[in-house]
């Protein structure tokens, strides 16, 4: 059976966001993308057949997971550089975020090959703008090391950030993290737990790290599901250390230098750590 053609679409990658809970929130142009493109390169066809079905999406699938990824990219260079068009999808929200696809999209890039978005629902973003907490500068980590140990390595490492810190969680580790979050940086950093969102058990936790440590940690209802974790930035326990007459001078030596200039000169002037003047001009500038 021919396929309607996807305009401009002979021989491209589109990279398909879908919904991370709620299977309505799909954009009309991803429906259309999915129905159009030859193939669609699935996380899990078995999981997103539920989806496409409820969308009367009947392109067929091929797998592309971690396990396989290096060996399928060889077919779907192949289809796409014989002009044929492939929708990639994981198993929820945007492909490559946590998910299989980046050598894919890499490979793409490197012989040229066109590669698309059609944007769309990712956990990440959905937490960040729910989560209360500043949203004009983050770094999202992915999920945290498996263990305490290198959990907190990782934590401690962060704890000065000046900007918003996202990760993933999943149900077997929120509490341990939540844990080892308090340890490091303390029950009173703000933080905000999205969890199961879009989905019936939506519910987003946000306050002192104390205090939503002790909800999640007091009824094992809020350990379940998919989460997302919001670190407030460090910046406001920093400007409590920060002396007034060096958040002057910081301000006005960053109207003319670039942040590490004005934090090394504000440090030698003040006699304050140059790290922590860094980070509080990243929270600020
Ligand atoms: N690529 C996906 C995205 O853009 O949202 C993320 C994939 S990653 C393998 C899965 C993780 O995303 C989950 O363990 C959880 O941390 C987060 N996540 C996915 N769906 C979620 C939801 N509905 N509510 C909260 N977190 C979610």
């Amino acid at each position: 059976m021919s396929k309607p053609e996807v305009s401009n679409a002979d021989g491209t990658l589109f990279v398909v966001s879908t919904p991370i809970g709620n299977l309505e929130d799909i954009s009309l142009r991803a429906i259309d993308v999915l129905k159009r493109v030859d193939h669609i390169a699935a996380e899990d066809t078995r999981h997103s057949r539920r989806l496409l079905q409820h969308h009367g999406i009947h392109t067929p699938m091929l797998a592309l997971h971690e396990h396989n990824e290096r060996q399928a990219l060889a077919g779907i260079l192949a289809m796409l550089t014989e002009g044929r068009s492939v929708a990639l999808i994981s198993d929820a929200g945007t492909p490559l975020i946590s998910d299989p696809g980046f050598p894919l999209v890499r490979a793409c890039r490197e012989q040229g090959i066109a590669v698309s978005p059609v944007p769309g629902p990712s956990a990440l973003i959905a937490a960040l703008s729910v989560s209360g907490l500043p949203v004009d500068a983050f770094c999202f980590h992915g999920f945290l090391p498996r263990t305490s140990g290198a959990r907190k390595t990782r934590l401690a490492a962060l704890k000065p950030a000046g900007i918003t810190q996202v990760f993933f969680e999943s149900s077997h580790r929120i509490l341990y993290a939540l844990q080892d979050m308090q340890e490091v940086l303390g029950s009173e950093r703000e933080v905000c737990v999205a969890r199961e969102l879009t989905k019936q058990y939506e519910e987003v936790l946000q306050g002192k790290l104390g205090e939503v440590l002790a909800t999640v940690a007091g009824d094992p209802r809020h350990q379940r599901g998919e989460f997302v974790i919001v670190v407030a930035p460090a910046s406001t326990a920093t400007t409590e250390v920060l002396t007034p007459e060096a958040q002057r001078i910081l301000g006005l030596l960053l109207e003319e230098l670039p942040v590490k200039q004005a934090a090394a000169l504000t440090a030698k002037i003040t006699g304050e750590k140059k790290n922590r003047l860094y980070q509080f001009a990243l929270g600020k500038s």
